[in-house]
Order: C-alpha cells, then sequence, then structure tokens
C-alpha cells in the first residue's frame, strides 16, 4: 500500500474534523461539528466495508469496486492477490489433470488407497485388470472388492518387498503381479500388470521338466537293472569289460539321483501348500539322517544330534526330512574323514533353528549368496566325484518357502560352514 494514500486518508480525517469544527463554531456547537465530521468519515468507511463484503463473498469473479484513495488501493490488492491465486489454482488442477491423465494411459493398473484402505483414485487399466470402477468405487473399501485370501494376507502384512502373483478377480485366465507401497501419512499405491505370458511359460517349463524326469526313469531303471546284474556277476563279463561296467553303473546310479532330484523338485513347485501338516519330534528324525549320513560317507564323521525335546515343528514331515538330509549329508560329504558334524533343533521368541554345523572345507564368501541356484557348484568335479547333484540347496530352499521359513548360511573357507534353517513362530509348538 503506498503511504500517498495513508497521507490522502490522514488528510481526508483532518478535513472532516477541521471542516465540521469550523462549521460547528460558526454555528456556536464546536464540538458537535467535529462529532458531526468524524460521523461522516466512519460513514464512508463503512459504505466501503460493505462493499468489500459484498464483492468478496457474492461477486468475486467481478472487478472490484470503485473506490478512492487508502480503499481504492485495497481494493486493487485484494483483486491482485485474487487474481494470482485463481491462476496459481488452475495451474495445479492442469498438472493433476495432466498427472491423471498420464496416469491412466500406463499399461499398468494404479489405485490409490486412503490411510483407512478407501479407494481414492484408480485408473482404466485397473478396471480392466482388478475390476475396479473410477469413478464409481471412490470411497469402498478395497478389500470389500479384491476378497481373494492372498490378496487381503498381503495387504494386511503390510511387508511389501515383494510383488504378489495372483489369478485376475476381473479374469480368472489372466494371471497378475501386484506390487504395494506406502506414501504420504500412511497412504498406499497398488501397481497391478498382466503377468500371464510369463506364468504361462513358468508353466510348461515345470510341466516340461516333470515329463522329461519321469519319461526317463523307465528307460534308467531297466538299464540300470541290467547293469547291477552284470556288475554282480563280474567273473561272466570279459576282464576289458569290468571297468566299464562298473562305471556305467556309477553313472546310471547319478542319473537316478539327478531325476529323482528334478521329480521331487517339480513336486515342491506344484502341489499345492496346504497338504497335510504334522507336529513333528525332530529327535528321531535327524538321528536316523545322521545314520544314513554316516553310512554313506566314506571314512568315520563324528555326528552329534542336539535336541531340544520339548519343541515340536509344524510341517510336512516327508518334505522336511529331504530338506534337512540334503544338508547333513552336504555337510558329510565336504567334511575330511574325522570330521566334526552337529546337528542342532532349539528355539526363541522369535521361532524355531533347526542347524547343521561342520569344520570342513567351507566355502568362499562370494559363493554364498547363489548357492541355491539349481546346478550351482562352488567346485563343479569335487560335487560329481562326492555324488552330488547340484539341486540340494534348491530343493532345501523350496522346502523351507513352503514353510515359510529361511535358509541362512554362514562360512569360512578352510574352518566350516554352519546352514541354519529359520522357522517363524507359528511352526513351533511346546511338546505337551
Ligand atoms: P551338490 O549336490 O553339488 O552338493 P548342493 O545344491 O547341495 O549341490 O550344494 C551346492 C554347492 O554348495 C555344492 O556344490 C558345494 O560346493 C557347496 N556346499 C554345500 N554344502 C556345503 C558344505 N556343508 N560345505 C562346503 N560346501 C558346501
Amino acid at each position: 500500500m503506498r503511504i500517498t494514500s495513508w497521507r490522502s486518508e490522514l488528510t481526508l480525517l483532518a478535513a472532516a474534523l477541521g471542516g465540521g469544527l469550523l462549521v460547528g463554531w460558526l454555528l456556536g456547537h464546536p464540538i458537535l461539528g467535529a462529532a458531526a465530521g468524524a460521523t461522516l468519515f466512519s460513514l464512508r468507511s463503512i459504505v466501503n466495508l460493505r462493499a468489500l463484503h459484498q464483492w468478496l463473498n457474492y461477486t468475486t469473479d467481478n472487478e472490484p469496486p470503485e473506490a478512492r484513495g487508502l480503499w481504492g488501493d485495497l481494493f486493487d490488492s485484494l483483486y491482485r492477490l485474487q487474481r494470482s491465486g485463481r491462476s496459481e489454482r488452475e495451474r495445479l488442477r492442469g498438472l493433476v489433470n495432466y498427472m491423471r491423465e498420464s496416469f491412466s494411459s500406463l499399461p499398468y493398473g494404479a489405485v490409490m488407497i486412503d490411510p483407512e484402505a478407501s479407494i481414492e483414485w484408480s485408473n482404466r487399466a485397473a478396471e480392466h485388470l482388478l475390476g475396479l470402477r473410477y469413478p464409481d468405487d471412490t470411497g469402498q473399501q478395497l478389500l470389500n472388492l479384491l476378497r481373494s485370501p492372498d490378496f487381503v494376507a498381503y495387504f494386511e502384512s503390510e511387508a511389501y518387498s515383494k510383488p504378489l502373483d495372483m489369478a485376475s478377480p476381473a479374469q480368472p485366465d489372466r494371471w497378475l503381479q501386484i506390487h504395494l507401497t506406502f506414501f504420504g501419512q500412511r497412504s498406499r499405491l497398488l501397481f497391478v500388470r498382466d503377468v500371464t505370458q510369463t506364468h504361462r511359460l513358468e508353466e510348461m517349463r515345470k510341466e516340461f521338466v516333470a515329463n522329461v524326469s519321469h519319461e526317463l526313469r523307465t528307460p534308467l531303471t531297466v538299464i540300470s537293472g541290467y547293469l547291477e546284474t552284470f556288475a554282480d556277476n563280474p567273473e561272466q563279463l570279459p576282464p576289458r569289460w569290468r571297468r566299464a561296467v562298473e562305471q556305467m553303473l556309477q553313472q546310471s546310479r547319478r542319473m537316478k539321483a539327478l531325476i529323482s532330484d528334478l521329480l521331487l523338485l517339480s513336486r515342491l513347485e506344484t502341489v499345492p501348500q496346504a497338504t497335510q501338516q504334522a507336529r513333528l519330534a525332530l529327535r528321531p528324525m535327524l538321528e536316523s539322517i545322521a545314520e544314513e549320513a554316516q553310512a554313506a560317507a566314506e571314512g568315520e564323521r563324528q555326528i552329534t544330534v542336539e535336541v531340544d525335546d520339548e519343541l515340536l515343528l509344524v510341517g510336512r514331515a516327508e518334505e522336511l526330512r529331504s530338506a534337512f538330509a540334503n544338508l547333513v549329508f552336504n555337510a558329510a560329504r565336504y567334511t575330511e574323514p574325522g570330521g566334526d558334524i552337529v546337528l542342532r533343533w532349539y528355539g526363541d521368541q522369535a521361532g524355531g533353528y533347526l542347524q547343521v554345523e561342520d569344520d570342513g572345507a567351507g566355502i568362499a564368501p562370494e559363493h554364498i549368496p547363489r548357492l541355491t541356484e539349481r546346478f550351482y557348484r562352488v567346485d563343479t568335479s569335487r560335487s560329481m566325484d562326492t555324488g552330488g547333484t547340484g539341486l540340494g540347496l534348491a530343493i532345501v530352499k523350496h522346502v523351507l518357502l513352503r514353510h515359510q521359513a529361511t535358509l541362512s548360511i554362514t562360512s569360512i573357507l578352510g574352518r566350516g560352514s554352519c546352514f541354519t534353517c529359520v522357522f517363524p513362530r507359528e511352526r513351533v509348538i511346546a511338546a505337551a
């Protein structure tokens, strides 16, 4: 506001008071005259205030009311403020619309969910993939519209580091990958994309491996049957054939082990998780695995079993046995005769731990993250010599995944390794 407006306003006030005083003095009532001047000045202010009130509340789109001096300046300043606020609002609205447009045209579905889990906004792809309609479904609870148990569990877990794969609720023959993230004050953003093609390829891969393994089993049984017969009667073979038959038999055994591991892996990938769960006491299972590993290893190993008998593990016995056996056989394989192996089962507040510790060859740190990949071997020739298929730890990983457990590996090269299966608390219960 300019200083001159203030000055002219004060001059006007002085003129009203002075003029009133002069007229009053001429009429013999100077005080009354000054009061009349002040009243006229106040009336002018009230008239201008009323005009401002009218303009701000009822006619904001129009130009401001006409006024002079300080009031005129005030109206002009307010008008300028109003205009710049309006154009800023318009700019922001344009930006929001632009963002919505671009989100709408994404090939991925996007849904914004408020902190109370209601839908705020969703795009066209979300309508097509999830069956959500915008704006009709705005304000609806997301879990009332997407009720698949897998999705409900994922949404409520609030652990969104990995995506969820599930069938589309809108088109059951499509397969979706869903990713959730938090933003702002616990609002959530859901991204969904169609992964039907990848899912089909993955299914085909699983089926192919299962079928090939199954088909190979019968011819291999016949071949190894004959080889066993030959090897049982070496005196009936020409001498130069004896070593060849021995080697063929050894390789056919390796192939059998490979096929049975491949079949086990495909079973683990395809059989639904909700099959029989039992409460397992681990001492008998671990002791029998220890005996088998002892018998299979060339040379003595000191295998100790330390079990907390108060704790039972809830799971599928056959699968868990094969996972634990793989860990124990590996420990025996990669430990020199005379080495020590300890099998432990114990628990704490967080869950249960099945540990296989050895003082054998150990593993260099760069290999550890890749050990559970299929056919990954640190030392191929040693692994083959010891009868490994390269699938043992992949089987362990899958079995644990099906029990919501994880595998933790610590190792020092030349000193030994420790493989720990970490089970969640829900899977560990007291024996009595
Ligand atoms: P393999 O049949 O070759 O043993 P696994 O999947 O069971 O296949 O193991 C993968 C690789 O991890 C092995 O080839 C071996 O190099 C390494 N490994 C597994 N267990 C141990 C262990 N206890 N000590 C040292 N190395 C191990």
